[in-house]
Formats: structure tokens, sequence, C-alpha cells
């Protein structure tokens, strides 16, 4: 028996072996909790559990975005109090995030924990909206997915993504539909996904289209424009057993303006009414908010207070792109706004100028790109002035490292 065909086997049996051990009997691990969430927490009341879609895991409906978390600790912590699927990708943190939980997840039982990562791969062209380079793509996602698993120090994650894409095309694109199925025959990812930030209707009913993807990560919050359409294609990936995790949840995190406002937890709680949405990734930062998510976790009753300030921030001026990708066509340079949006976004609502830095790097848009325009063409559907946003944003591409936050 050669090697690979070795490890696949033993990898294979793992999986199987893991996810049969689940399915029988709901998990069971002797250490500070297990995959269940069932730990000494229980006190505080049960977790709200959740199958995420046809899969073998089932989660609290609290889960960890860590990216934004360099702590840990904070990791630990929320491993501790019964949260169960971490999510990362390679691009976080210029790949620190993979490292950190790299470190930390050597101290775990593999059975202790659900893990997933995301990789886009290289040659996206913004004009067709699609990955056009086949040879590329499939080259380049493997490379980034060595990479990601190198840093983890694990032989497989829970579930392997299409990192930040939105369009039917770049879904369905052939090459990475077979790298991915590849890496997964491996045994290297029990499951896939797709993850998508904005345009969230049209890739969820691509990737349900594909019959490959298992798992769906979205953004969706209670300010969102079409968030109606966006539970539309839940139910129907509901049906076709297609798992769906929720990010973006408190819609853009502070307020352009003073004032009371929906707070993380309740606009989370909003998102998790949805029961078709299996669990929600907050990224949450400090040991505070982290309590605060698992109060959710136990409880999504809304009070009227939430319900009154969740009515009226409806109306409220927010950071937050709808993604509804009706600006697109409209700019002379074809800009991706919806991601320069993002970027904003994480600048001035969430305070995390080296995040928006990444992403405006990895745009690669030059701070005078609308300097050419004598006027925009650009009308946004929730009123941004698009131009004034990316002049300010992408000035962030010439602020020296030690200076981003
Ligand atoms: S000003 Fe900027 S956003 Fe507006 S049309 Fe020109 S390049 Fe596009
Ligand atoms: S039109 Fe406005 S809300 Fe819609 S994607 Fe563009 S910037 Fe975002």
């Amino acid at each position: 028996m050669g090697e690979k065909t070795g490890r696949r086997k033993f990898l294979r049996r793992t999986v199987l072996g893991t996810a049969a051990t689940v399915a029988a009997t709901g998990m069971t691990w002797a250490g500070t909790g297990d995959r269940t969430g069932k730990d000494k927490e229980d006190k505080k009341g049960k977790l709200i559990m959740r199958r995420l879609g046809k899969t073998d895991i089932v989660i609290p409906i609290v889960s960890m975005g860590v990216m934004r978390a360099d702590n840990p600790n904070l990791v630990k912590a929320a491993l501790d109090k019964g949260i169960r699927l971490l999510d990362t990708a390679y691009v976080y943190q210029g790949g620190r995030n993979e490292e950190m939980l790299g470190k930390l997840l050597k101290d775990y039982p593999r059975n202790a924990y659900y893990i997933e990562t995301k990789i886009k791969p290289d040659g996206y062209n913004k004009k067709k909206g699609d990955f056009t380079d086949g040879a590329l793509v499939k080259r380049s996602y493997r490379e980034k997915f060595n990479t990601s698993m190198k840093r983890l120090g694990i032989e497989y994650v829970d579930v392997l993504f299409l990192h930040a894409i939105n369009s039917r095309a770049a879904t369905q694109n052939k090459a990475v539909l077979e790298v991915m199925q590849e890496i997964k025959k491996e045994g290297r990812t029990r499951y896939l996904g797709v993850s998508t930030h904005s345009n969230e209707p049209e890739v969820i009913r691509a990737a349900i289209e594909t019959g490959v993807y298992d798992v769906v990560l979205v953004a969706y919050n209670y300010r969102q424009n079409h968030k109606d359409e966006i539970a539309k294609a839940f139910e129907e990936a509901a049906k076709a057993g297609v798992g769906v995790i929720a990010m973006k949840t408190m819609a853009g995190g502070k307020k352009p303006k003073e004032g009371p406002s929906v707070s993380a937890a309740t606009a989370l709680k909003w998102a998790m009414q949805n029961e078709h949405v299996a669990t929600a990734i907050p990224g949450f930062t400090s040991f505070d908010q982290l309590d605060e998510d698992m109060t959710v976790a136990r409880d999504l009753t809304l009070s009227s207070e939430e319900k009154q300030l969740l009515s009226l921030a409806r109306h409220e001026e927010t950071f937050y792109c709808d993604g509804c990708m009706q600006c697109l066509d409209q700019c002379r340079h074809e800009l991706p706004i919806p991601d320069l949006m993002r970027a904003y976004m994480y600048t001035y609502g969430y305070r995390e100028t080296k995040k928006a830095r990444d992403l405006l790097d990895e745009l690669a848009v030059t701070p005078d790109i609308c300097a050419s325009c004598a006027d925009c063409t650009v009308s946004c559907t929730k009123g941004f002035a698009v131009a004034d946003k990316i002049r300010d944003v992408t000035r962030l591409r010439e602020v020296p490292e030690e200076f981003l936050t």
C-alpha cells in the first residue's frame, strides 16, 4: 500500500469514525466540553443546538468567528463555555489567525471542536465576476490550502470554503469545484462550503444547484433591505439539505451617530430567530462580548425594548452595505464597490484598520482610484456617497502597518 493510499484510508477511517460516534452518541469527550456543547455551563440553561444542513455537525447556535481575535485565551474560553465551531480563513491577520489556532488546538483532542477555513484562489476576474484561469485556480487553491493546514497543524478541517465570492459564475466555477472536491476525496475536509458578503440569494441558489456544497456562509442581519429574499433562499437551502451559517449579524458595528442602538446581542438574536440558520459566527473580541453571546445561545427571546430598537434601527444611518450589487454596472472603472464599502465598515464601524487594509490590498485599489472622475455616476440604493467613502478608505493603503489596529 502506498503512503498516500494508507494515509487516505486512515483519514477516512478517522473521519467516518468520528461522524459515526457523533451520530450514535452525541459525542463524548471528557475534557473541558464536548462537541455537543453540553458542559459545565448547563446550569445556566441549555445551549440551543441545531444541525448544519445534512451534515453530522450539531452545534450551538453561537459559534466563533475567530477572524478578529488574537488572544488564544479568548478562544479557549469560548470552547470552555460550549462553543464548538471555530471559523477562520487563509487571509485573516495575514495567516496569524490560523497560526494562533494551530498552537492552541494542539492541546485539544481533534474531536473536541469543529473548524472551518476559507480560501479564495488567485485569478479572479472582477469584470467577469468569475475565475478565468482554471489551472491557476487549481494550483493556487491547493497551495493556499496546504499552507492553511500547515498553520492549523491538523489533518483535516470540518468545512472548507470557497471564500468571499458574490456571483453564480464564481460559485459554480468548474476548476474551483474540481479542486475542492479533490481535497474532500483525499479526506482533508469533511464538507464543502461557499461564503459571500453580498448577492446572497444568487450565491445560495447557485450553491444548491451544484449539489457539491454542503454549507453556505452568508451575511444576514436586520438591516439588509433584501433580507426577506435571503430568508427565502434559506428555505430552499433547508429543503436541499444545505446548511446555513450567518455572519455580519451585527450589521456594521458602531453607528455613524450616537444614540440608543441595537446591541450586538440583540442583532444576533434577530438573525438566529430564523430556524434555517444553524449557527452564527459573531467575531467577539472580549470576554464580556463572549458572555453576552453565550446568553443569546440559551435564549433568543427579544424583549419589547429590543423589538422597538430593531424596528427604529431599520431607518437609521448605517455603515452597512447591503450587497445588493446595484452599483456595479454604474461605476466607470468597474470598481468592486460592495467590497470597498466593507473596507469602510471595517474601518469606521468595527474600528479595525488592519482588517480593512488587508481587504484593500487584496482588491489592489490605489488611493487615487476615483480621482479621474469629475463626478460620480454611482447611485447607491442606501444613499451612500460611495466615491467619498472610497477616497477616504483607500488612503489606508499608504498608512504604515504599525499605525493600523
Ligand atoms: S468616482 Fe469612483 S465610484 Fe464613482 S464612477 Fe468614478 S471610479 Fe466609480
Ligand atoms: S448599491 Fe449601495 S448598498 Fe447596494 S451594493 Fe452598492 S454600495 Fe452596497
